[in-house]
C-alpha cells in the first residue's frame, strides 16, 4: 500500500518545482502562490504529510528529485518488508469462538456525593 501510494505523491509531484534554499532545504512551489518548505535532513515538508505518516509527500518527492535522489530512499523503514515480516515472525495464538465466553456478572461499590454505599452491576 505505501508504495502505491508514494508512485501517487511522485505524480503529483510533477505540478511542483523545487527551489535549492541553502542547505537540505528546499522551496518547494506550485503555479499559484501556494508553496512550502522541505527539509531533507529532518525528513520534514511544512505540509506536515512527510512527519506524519513518514512517506515523502509530492513536494518532498518534487525536493528528493531536484536532489538528484529516489524518493523511495526516504520511505521510513516500517514500511519495508524485512520490518513486516520481523512483526509477524511470531504465531498468533488462537482463541475460542464467542459462544463459548464465560459470563459473569461483577458489582463494584462505591460512594455518592450524599454519602451513601451504592453497587452497581457490570455485566460482562
Ligand atoms: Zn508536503
Amino acid at each position: 500500500m505505501p508504495r502505491k501510494r508514494l508512485e501517487k505523491h511522485v505524480v503529483e509531484s510533477a505540478k511542483w518545482r523545487a527551489s535549492w534554499a541553502g542547505g537540505s532545504k528546499y522551496e518547494v512551489r506550485n503555479f499559484d502562490i501556494v508553496h512550502f518548505t522541505v527539509d531533507m535532513k529532518t525528513r520534514d515538508c511544512s505540509c506536515r504529510l512527510w512527519g506524519l505518516c513518514e512517506l515523502p509527500c509530492p513536494h518532498a518527492v518534487c525536493a528528493i528529485y531536484a536532489h538528484n535522489g529516489d524518493p523511495e530512499e526516504f520511505v521510513e523503514n516500517c514500511y519495508s518488508i524485512d520490518t513486516y515480516a520481523h512483526c509477524y515472525v511470531d504465531s498468533i495464538n488462537p482463541i475460542n469462538g464467542k459462544n463459548i465466553f464465560t459470563t459473569f456478572t461483577a458489582f463494584i461499590a462505591f460512594t455518592t456525593t450524599t454519602g451513601d454505599t451504592q453497587e452497581e452491576g457490570l455485566r460482562s
